[in-house]
């Protein structure tokens, strides 16, 4: 029997660290789910479509592939056969994912995958609705939040880490745009579920949350 862990909240609360780190400690694949939000919005800015157009995107969707790939260095993600993975942390992609992402038929189409993979593996998968609707019977739940300054900070790191040109006003703005914009959509928005953990990441170093995680699943 596979299991899976289900880790959301905002971005830069620290879900992608936890479910890197989990997925070694506990033999499993991890699959972060923005990246497929973040795919289709490049594949929307790569055919000059507006992120903001359901119609259009309900048409794109239909006529692309995007397949995720489990390596030794973790996840690949590919548009139509070529990798995208190096492509699709920029501020436009970040900003059109929370777009593309307010639309079912976008959401009908990714959950479909990340369902698929979960039922095969066993997976630690980050994002917004897991716990609440991909994997609404994940045997482990997760709810971490931050406060903005040091979500934005984190994200800053990254982000001159990937050498992508950004400053923490703007990554504030963006933040707090997504933040408002997945919590208010119709379909599956940021919320925590009622039976996951809440961990706040604020004050707490990346071993301490993970170790808090780890803890919750040993004692299960
Ligand atoms: O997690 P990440 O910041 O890469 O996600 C990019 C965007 O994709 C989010 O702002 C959100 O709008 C969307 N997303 C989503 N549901 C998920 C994962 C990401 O709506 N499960």
């Amino acid at each position: 029997m596979v299991f899976s862990v289900a880790i959301d909240g905002p971005a830069g609360a620290g879900k992608s660290t936890a479910a890197k780190q989990l997925s070694a400690m506990f033999d499993a694949i991890y699959l972060d789910t923005g990246a497929m939000y973040r795919t289709v919005a490049l594949a929307a800015i790569k055919r000059g479509i507006d992120t903001q157009d359901g119609i259009a995107l309900e048409k794109m969707i239909e006529t692309i592939d995007i397949d995720v790939r489990f390596t030794g260095n973790g996840q690949e993600i590919y548009l139509d056969g070529e990798n995208v993975n190096g492509q699709i942390r920029t501020p436009e992609v970040s900003l059109g994912a929370s777009h593309v992402a307010v639309f079912p038929p976008i959401r009908h189409k990714m959950v479909e995958q990340q369902r698929k993979i979960a039922a095969k593996n066993n997976v630690v998968m980050d994002g917004r609705d897991i716990g609440t609707y991909v994997l609404k019977d994940a045997k482990y739940k997760f709810f971490l939040v931050a406060s903005v300054e040091i979500r934005a900070q984190r994200r800053y790191k990254e982000l001159y880490g990937k050498s992508t040109e950004a400053d923490l006003e703007s990554i504030i703005k963006d933040i707090e745009f997504r933040d408002e914009n997945d919590s208010s959509r119709k379909m599956s928005p940021l919320k925590q579920a009622e039976d996951a953990i809440l961990i706040d990441t604020t004050n707490i170093s990346i071993q301490e949350m993970v170790d808090e995680i780890a803890g919750y699943i040993n004692d299960a």
